[in-house]
């Protein structure tokens, strides 16, 4: 991995302008590092997305100095799950790059629950 800091915020990064407020979500959870919020197109009843404060473009461009952050984010997943009752379980995406999917690129943990889910994924 890299070791050149990540910037603390991309201006024209559509997650950072949730982080700061000028995009409205509802925060379903926050911590020092970290915001939840509810996915703006529901792929499950149940789909939050977990971001970090700061801007981190993926998981392919975190850094050594990341790790730690980046485990936070799983945490902090496990701990809505918790607290949204996804008792049965439940997937947690993070798409990365284009064939990964990604569309927005600031680091997202996806967290989806309330059906059963397929493998694989399309
Ligand atoms: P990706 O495709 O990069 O893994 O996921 C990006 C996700 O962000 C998509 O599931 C998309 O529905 C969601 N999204 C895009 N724009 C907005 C927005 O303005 N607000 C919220 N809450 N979600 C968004
Ligand atoms: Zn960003």
């Amino acid at each position: 991995m890299k070791t050149k800091p990540n910037a603390a915020a991309s201006p024209d990064c559509l997650f950072c302008k949730i982080v700061d407020g000028t995009i409205p979500a509802s925060r379903v959870y926050e911590d020092e590092l970290s915001i939840g919020f509810p996915d703006i197109n529901p792929q499950a009843p149940t789909h939050l997305l977990i971001i970090p404060k700061q801007h981190i473009a993926s998981t392919a461009k975190a850094l050594a100095e990341d790790t730690a952050l980046m485990g936070h984010l799983m945490a902090a997943a496990a701990e809505i799950a918790r607290k949204e009752s996804l008792d049965d379980g439940y997937r947690i995406v993070v798409n990365t790059g284009d064939d990964g999917g990604q569309t927005v690129h600031h680091l997202h943990l996806h967290l989806l629950g309330g059906r059963h889910m397929k493998w694989p994924p399309g």
